[in-house]
């Protein structure tokens, strides 16, 4: 065990009850995609107060934090935006409360992701009070805008701090190492018809008709793929149908079907839009409704991921899990697109996102924070 390493862990006990209040005060402010300005302020303030060399906000209100000046770029993001609250009556506790309970914060944003952000934020107090700066630049970034639309928060970032070496997602892995996710696409397909009166329906052409092969063919092709790579198998779904005709007794000239396509690392856009073409024929007009995120796999062997292996056994003791996540984030922009090396790791169970009840424990945040503390040390000495 290395004296950093218990500097970190030391100091990031004393710490503890200051993350607990900076948490609960970001989970307190409402921050739905979009609307992001007040909580972007309060990170600015705790960033400043934390040490951070330089911070700033961006037009869309992502804050972006920088420590140091030295050769290696390092990324760390996790967002600041949360997804709605459902109905209220679901929850146990009020989800703007942040209840602190036996060692767990209650609340929205709380896993998904505000904690990562608290952590984040605090292992650049860790690193700015403990002198564990080096040859790296640390980029802290709370970014907004990610669950609208996963990369066009980041993106923004990515123009203030330029291009990093490498990145860390900071969602719920409950402290395992994330090698990478699918991908997807939200495509819609639209039959036409001709209408005409429900008393004649065959002098006319019943666009639900036209399309109940194509949802048919939509759910053989899903039943057809095979699992080819280490992200599973692809999946497609028709997600929903709209269409009606003009009244109760008017044949349908036309309907609209949503259909979600998870992909691997292995398929491209092109590659699933002409898939998606064939399935749909000569009736089915194919538009994308949700653009194409890139899936992404890091190498086992990669530098950055022998890396954060080795700051979590030197904070920790032992090895870490590496896993990977079966949800989309930023990281299909920074190494799907990009292909800038990208990892995740952030503190929180995945089954607390976007439900009522979400909740975080204490010890993951503080856990995380002295991850995000010691790796940028041991990232900026790996070639
Ligand atoms: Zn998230």
């Amino acid at each position: 065990m290395t004296s950093e390493s218990t500097r970190i862990r030391e100091k990031a006990g004393k710490e503890r009850s200051n993350l607990i209040k900076f948490l609960r005060d970001i989970i307190r402010i409402e921050s739905p995609s979009g609307g992001e300005k007040k909580v972007s302020g309060r990170v600015c303030r705790e960033m400043k107060e934390a040490g951070f060399d330089r911070v700033t906000v961006s037009d869309s209100g992502s804050v972006i934090g920088r420590i140091g000046k030295g050769r290696k770029k390092i990324l760390f993001d996790a967002h600041i935006d949360t997804v709605g609250i459902g109905n209220i009556k679901n929850w146990t506790h009020n989800p703007y409360g942040a209840v602190l309970k036996k060692g767990t914060v209650h609340g929205r944003g709380a896993c998904d992701d505000k904690g990562s952000v608290a952590a984040m934020v605090f292992a650049g107090k860790l690193i700015k009070e403990l002198g564990l700066e080096d040859d790296y630049t640390l980029y802290v970034s709370a970014s907004a805008l990610e669950e609208e639309a996963e990369g066009k928060g980041i993106r923004e970032v990515m123009k203030i701090t330029g291009r990093p070496d490498c990145v860390i997602i900071g969602e719920p892995s409950g402290l395992k190492i994330i090698r990478g996710h699918k991908g997807r696409i939200g495509v819609k397909i639209t039959t036409k018809g001709r209408s005409i009166h429900a008393s004649t329906p065959e002098k006319g052409i019943n666009a639900i008709y036209r399309m109940t092969p194509l949802v048919k063919s939509v759910d053989a092709a899903n039943r057809a793929y095979t699992c080819n790579s280490i992200l599973g198998r692809s999946t497609i779904c028709v997600t929903g149908i709209e269409s009606g005709g003009a009244s109760h007794n008017t044949v349908p000239d036309k309907c609209i079907a949503r259909l979600d396509r998870r992909t691997t690392e292995k398929e491209t856009k092109q590659k699933v839009m002409k898939e998606i073409k064939n399935l749909a024929g000569r009736n089915g007009k194919v538009e994308v409704s949700n653009r194409f995120f890139p899936a992404w796999v890091m190498d086992s062997k990669h530098p950055m991921l022998k890396a954060a292996a080795k700051t979590y056994k030197t904070m920790f003791g032992k090895k870490p899990e590496i896993h990977l996540w079966p949800f989309c984030t930023n990281g299909s922009y920074t190494m799907g697109e990009k292909g800038i090396p990208t990892l995740g790791f952030g503190p929180g169970k995945e089954k607390f996102c976007h439900v009522p009840d979400e909740q975080i424990s204490v010890d993951e945040v503080l856990r995380a924070a002295m991850f995000y503390a010691m790796f940028p040390k041991i990232m900026g000495t790996c070639t």
